[in-house]
């Protein structure tokens, strides 16, 4: 019987390049057919042949309350029923803009954007604008959307500027782009020692979710801070994706480091369009129209986007909410790691807040390199077999998983219940 999705696959590639929207949606690191989704409940999606998932990726991080919550969807309707775009200002943004300077103390004043690309690339230029300086330093491994100055990866040998990983990023935007490894400090140190004063700021992922999941060490994370102070560096926490997933004040509040900035998105949209960047009130104020830093958007503060974000920033401060689920996703990456062994599978996962990683290697991974000797073979393997149990884990081995409030115990031992055959399958 031909599926449903295979017929939407094959019709969304004669009017869109590769069926998607965005790439790693056409599941051609895993092979086989995307599913196109037709609804989904808390911890459920239904694909379009009616089948069933429970859903780790969470619209690759937003859904951390679970999929259509009563108090998320009612907010958005409410705010619809009142208009749905004015390209004015509304309290809703004012009240927006209180509660995350309020949630993460290092944001002083914040703007609203509408995706976490925005976000970055605004970070960046803000940066660079107060800094007067162009070179910029980024993380093997780590992504922050696709600005054409962080679409680049490591250089030939250490201390080289990097090379352009998209076709039409010219080399002139990149050559001030510096990539250096994941977690490593002294790295840092000679960058700084050689080119200290030229370098406009740091951009990192303090919890790594691009490259799998990859937790910075806190030696990384102190150096990087320690030498931004002192060569008058700005140090950008991109916590697009870490942002009130690992922690209600993010990584910077695990870590208790404090950036200059930090970009956010993903959760603070609640599944709607709503990304943020904001720090330092000196800096911020440099920003149009106060300052000299451009930056606009038609849709930036969305009142149908804003009133989501503002709904699920409530829910997830209800008292207990991140024990609930740093539980929950500890009981999942035990669970795997458990079964996996039962079976003599080398695999191994790692948790923090409702976010994980899993690799078919014999440790956890610190950098991209280690991240890339796992194997991916196995991974794509295991992905089809748990999608076949109706278990949707992100579709490359490269991407963290997303646990919600709504994967309970039931959900949770299900998954592993899954895995246990499909390890079973792989031994
Ligand atoms: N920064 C990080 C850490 C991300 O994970 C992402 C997206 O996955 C982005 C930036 C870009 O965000 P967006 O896809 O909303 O543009």
């Amino acid at each position: 019987m031909t599926s449903n999705n295979d017929i939407l696959f094959a019709r969304a590639q004669l009017t869109t390049p590769g069926g998607v929207n965005s790439p790693v949606r056409a599941f051609r690191s895993v092979g086989g057919t995307p599913r196109f989704v037709t609804r989904a409940h808390g911890p459920y999606f239904w694909d379009a042949d009616d089948k069933r998932y429970t859903d780790y990726i969470g619209s690759w991080g937003p859904a951390i309350v679970g999929h259509a919550h009563p108090v998320v969807v009612q907010a958005v309707q409410d705010a619809a029923a009142n208009g749905l775009s004015f390209g004015a200002p509304t309290e809703g943004e004012v009240l927006m803009a209180e509660e995350i300077c309020r949630l993460v103390p290092s944001i002083e004043q914040v703007r609203l954007v509408s995706s976490g690309t925005e976000a970055t690339m605004s970070a960046l230029r803000l940066a660079r604008g107060a800094t007067g300086r162009d070179k910029i330093i980024k993380f093997e491994g780590c992504y922050h959307g696709h600005a054409d100055s962080l679409l680049v990866k490591a250089g030939s040998g250490l201390l080289t500027f990097g090379n352009p990983t998209s076709a039409g990023v010219p080399q002139d935007f990149v050559k001030h782009t510096l990539v250096l490894d994941y977690n490593n400090p002294e790295q840092l140190e000679d960058a700084f020692r050689d080119m200290g004063d030229e370098i406009a700021c740091v951009i990192v992922e303090p919890v790594a979710g691009n490259m799998n999941l990859i937790k910075a060490t806190p030696e990384f994370l102190s150096t990087m801070r320690r030498l931004c102070t002192q060569y008058g560096a700005i140090l950008i926490f991109d916590e697009v994706m870490s942002g009130f997933r690992v922690a209600l004040g993010g990584a910077q509040s695990i870590y208790g480091i404090v950036p200059d900035l930090t970009a956010l998105g993903k959760v603070i949209g609640g599944g709607l369009p709503v990304a943020a960047f904001g720090g330092r009130a000196d800096l911020m104020q440099q920003m149009s129209p106060v300052g000299a830093v451009y930056q606009a958007g038609t849709l930036s503060g969305n009142p149908v986007a804003v009133a989501a974000g503002m709904a699920t920033l409530k829910l997830i401060q209800v008292p207990g909410f991140y024990e609930g689920l740093s539980a929950q996703t500890l009981r999942l990456v035990q669970g795997l790691t458990a079964a996996a062994e039962s079976h003599g599978i080398a695999f191994c996962a790692d948790a923090i807040g409702g976010m994980f990683g899993m690799y078919f290697s014999a440790q956890v991974p610190v950098n991209f390199a280690e991240m890339m000797a796992s194997d991916k073979t196995r991974f794509n393997t295991f992905f089809h077999a748990m999608l076949d149990r109706g278990v949707y884990f992100a579709p490359a081995a490269f991407e963290a998983g997303f646990v919600s409030a709504q994967h309970d115990d039931a959900v949770i031992d299900a998954t592993i219940d899954a895995a246990r055959s499909a390890f079973e399958e792989l031994a």
